[in-house]
């Protein structure tokens, strides 16, 4: 393959593989670290099943995530970058993908404490960090900008749209409980009023979902634990749902240029009004339905979701396989459609691909490591 140079990519969509400490359960299964990092670019495999040359990819950047290092660099080298454009009116999207257990949503920093937000020391993970780097930004623009703010929170589970952010209160009042069969015992979930994906001239939205305004990173993370809260609600098995669902976390802004002049030295042009969204997404887990081992109501899970991972492969392969040459196929899934105005154009993407280093996990790491170079 040929060598990359970052700096010099045209591509707006960027890909990074992180990989997490080997755990305790691993090492005690016999496992080994069979991974190598060359960063910033380069990972290898050993050969597998008969194969006689090791794997060899490079990414954009490749961190190991064993401190907190991994995760300065991470976020310093690839999200405040995108942060930056978000303030500046452009979309942008971070993804999170790999098989359940590699890291994405320790990656993604998605179970952070809210109080952390308020505390001097650094928080850790792409959430809470791009909050916090996000109203910073927002913070320098409140002189020259009147800003609002406002967080929707979704998850996709069997190509169906949950709102995360409605009130349980509401969800309960609001709609009779179905029951229904998930893995051989009856779970209880709210009945949804339709979300619908929508799209107009600012782009795409999800008519029908709560959209909350924040005022500060620890507004937004809080509606971030509130919705994790509400997502193991009605849940039998939270496990077996955080491996099989796409979870959205999107801020949006809308800014708009304050009339008055002002005496603070500092130009008055500039666009009269900006808007943006950054979505943070924990993609549900990549391994393959045929080694969950399942069967009825989580067969078609299984189909739903190797869907909505399908559709964004090919989705961010079109993209960065030669400019407009290609059709995009973003209506595939719901998840692409939801990210049509997020992906591509304008907009940056960064898929950071989570893999472990162990060796019992050498099959799902390839495969991993293979669909985020497929991304570039
Ligand atoms: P996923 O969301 O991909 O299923 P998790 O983020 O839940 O995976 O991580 C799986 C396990 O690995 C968890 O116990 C988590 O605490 C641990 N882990 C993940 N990343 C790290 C890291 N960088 N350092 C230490 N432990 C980690
Ligand atoms: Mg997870």
């Amino acid at each position: 393959s040929e060598q990359f140079t970052a700096a010099t990519s045209p591509s707006a969509v960027k890909v990074a593989v992180a990989v997490r400490p080997m755990l305790e359960f691993e090492s005690l299964k016999g496992a080994t670290d069979c991974l190598k990092l060359k960063p910033p670019h380069l990972v290898t495999l050993p050969p597998l099943r008969g194969a006689t040359e090791e794997y060899r990819f490079e990414y954009d950047r490749v961190y190991d995530m064993v401190s907190t290092s991994g995760d300065d660099a991470l976020f310093g080298e690839l999200v405040a970058p995108l942060v930056s454009r978000v303030l500046q009116g452009f979309n942008a999207t971070v993804l999170a993908y790999g098989q359940t257990g590699s890291g994405k949503t320790y990656s993604m920093g998605s179970t952070a404490d809210p109080q952390q937000m308020n505390s001097r020391s650094k928080p850790y993970g792409v959430i809470p960090r791009a909050l916090v780097t996000l109203f910073e930004g927002l913070q320098q623009l409140q002189p020259d900008y009147e800003v609002a703010s406002k967080v929707t929170f979704v998850e996709i589970y069997q190509d169906d749209i949950r709102d995360l952010l409605r009130a349980p209160a509401e969800a309960a009042g609001g709609f009779q409980p179905q029951a229904r069969m998930v893995m051989g015992s009856t779970e209880m979930l709210p009945k949804e009023k339709g979300i619908n994906i929508r799209e107009n001239s600012d782009g795409t939205f999800l008519d029908g979902v709560k959209e909350m305004p924040v005022r500060s990173a620890m507004d937004a993370m809080s509606l971030l634990q509130r919705g994790n809260s509400i997502r193991v609600v009605g849940a039998h098995n939270m496990n077996e749902r955080s491996s099989r669902s796409h979870v959205i976390y999107t801020i949006q802004l809308n800014m708009r240029r304050r009339n008055l002049p002002r005496n603070t030295g500092r130009p008055t042009s500039g666009p009269a009004f900006l808007r943006s969204k950054l979505h943070l997404i924990d993609l549900a887990g990549s391994e393959r339905q045929k080694d969950t081992g399942a069967t009825g109501q989580s067969f078609s899970e299984g189909i739903q979701i190797n869907k909505g991972l399908l559709a964004l492969g090919n989705v961010i392969a079109a993209l960065t396989e030669g400019k407009g040459r290609k059709h995009v196929p973003y209506r595939d899934s719901k998840l692409t459609r939801i990210l049509q105005d997020s992906l591509g154009g304008n907009s940056e993407t960064l898929m950071v691909a989570c893999v472990t280093p162990s060796s019992l996990s050498q099959e799902h790491t390839l495969s991993t490591l293979r669909y985020a170079s497929r991304a570039r």
